[in-house]
Parts: structure tokens; sequence; C-alpha cells
């Protein structure tokens, strides 16, 4: 089902003073975020992470979400992995995965893609979850066949940080985005990112014109950007001869 709410945004504008953007409306799927969750685990399971060294260098892995809950991931690696001490040091990794990746037959490659990408503070747990997770992962059993092996494993949980879902087979693109236990910010308060259209607007139509997804509400001045189908691209704002599109 499909809902649809206004939102009021508080951006800082290039004078540095703060303008309240009302009227950017966000339509929304109504999906928790247990549900993203799952889609990470059952349709994509495995994500790219993103970990930074004790240089603040970054390194990408293929890690495969093990476990998923109400609103935590989990995963596993090993102690003795550089990953484990990035983890342990940093304490925030960054996830992105897809389903439907095509680069073997690039020729024939489709959008019909989902993608999610989350961030977020994780936490050694030890243990306790190991044996649900080889239970829940019967393929884990080839790579660590018993217990003596599974010695040097360890789960970590993802349970605050926020992440976007994204569509690309929907036209125009849906994207949208979730907060996993208290954010990032602790405070359950989702950091909402994207171009938003101020009172600056005349009404001029440019922004309208080269907008890849036409999703640009022109029904009232100011123009009102439809969050959810928005792709990020700029075009609106570098086109506005009148200023009147921030980026937040
Ligand atoms: S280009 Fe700028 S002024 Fe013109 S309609 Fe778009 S936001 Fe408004
Ligand atoms: S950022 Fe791109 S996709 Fe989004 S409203 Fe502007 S022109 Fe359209």
């Amino acid at each position: 089902m499909w809902y649809i709410m206004v939102v009021t945004k508080m951006i800082t504008t290039a004078t540095g003073s703060i303008e309240n953007i009302t009227g950017a409306v966000w339509e929304v799927l109504n999906m928790d975020t247990k549900e993203y969750l799952q889609i990470l685990r059952n349709e994509i399971h495995s994500t790219v992470f993103a970990t930074l060294d004790e240089k603040g260098r970054p390194h990408t892995r293929v890690i495969d979400i093990m476990l998923v809950d109400d609103d935590s991931l989990y995963f596993i690696t090993a102690k003795g992995k550089a990953f484990y001490d990035e983890l342990t040091g940093q304490k925030f990794a960054a996830i992105s995965g897809m389903t439907g990746g095509e680069g073997s037959d690039i020729a024939h490659a489709s959008i019909e893609k989902k993608a999610i990408s989350v961030r977020g503070y994780v936490k050694d747990i030890g243990p306790e979850k190991l044996d649900e997770v080889f239970e829940k992962n019967p393929y884990m059993a080839e790579i660590y066949p018993d217990e003596n092996s599974r010695t040097a494993l360890t789960v970590f949980r993802m349970s605050d940080g926020e992440g976007e879902f994204f569509d690309l087979s929907t036209k125009p693109i849906t994207r949208e985005s979730f907060i996993l236990g208290n954010g990032l910010d602790g405070k359950k308060n989702l950091q909402e990112h994207g171009y938003f259209i101020t009172d600056k607007c005349r009404g001029c139509r440019m922004c309208y014109s080269k907008c890849p997804q036409k999703c640009i509400d022109m029904s009232s001045i100011p123009f009102v950007i439809k969050q959810e189908n928005c792709l990020h691209c700029g075009n609106c704002m570098s086109v506005c001869p009148f200023g009147a599109v921030e980026k937040g």
C-alpha cells in the first residue's frame, strides 16, 4: 500500500541562514525496517561491506548477511582477519547489495534491480548466535565443517543506523529511507538527503525540462521534488536560474 506524507525540512542556505522548507512530498512504500532487512538477507544475501583501516584507508569485502530481526542484521567473521580489526576499531560499517546482478550477460542486462544500502554501528556479540547462523545458512558448514574450526568465528550485530531502498524497475524509480534501531544520531532521526526547492522558485520549468525522472510536481509554486522518485542527479540545481534549488 502507498501513502503520502508531507515533511518539513530545515536546511542551511548558501548564505548560512536556516530556511524552513515545507511541502516536500514523500510518497513512501508501506514497508518497515524488518521487510527491508529481509530483502537484504533473503533476496540479496551477499553484500559489499566498506570499512576503514587504522590509517583511514577504505576496504571493501563481500560479506553474507546471515540473520536479521526487526531492526538489526547479523554477520560473522573470524577474529584473525583484518576485517575484524577494522570492525572493532571503527565500530562502524557501510553495506550495499543489489538483486539481479547480470554482469555475465551484460548485453541483455535489465534494470529489474532493487538495491539496499545500510550504514551503522557494529558490535561484536560473540558466539551466542553462531549455532543459529549455521542452522539457517547450511552452506557455511562446507567452509567451517566442525565445531573446532568454528572457534575463530564471532558474530557481529548492526542495530543502530539508517538505510536506503532503491528500486530501478519502477518508472520513475523508487527511493525510500529507513532507520535501524536508534538511527545514526541515537534519537531515531532519519537524516534525509537530496534536493529541495525553496521559496525562490518562480515556476519557470527549467528544472523539469532537465529532470531525467520528471519527478517535479508543478501543480503549485514553489515546485516540489517528489523525493521518492528522485535520482539525486543535481540537474535541477545546476539549471535553475534563480538559485531556488538547495542540496540537503
Ligand atoms: S528552475 Fe528554479 S525557478 Fe524554475 S521552476 Fe525550477 S526551481 Fe523553480
Ligand atoms: S536531482 Fe535530478 S532526478 Fe532529482 S529532481 Fe533534480 S533533476 Fe530530477
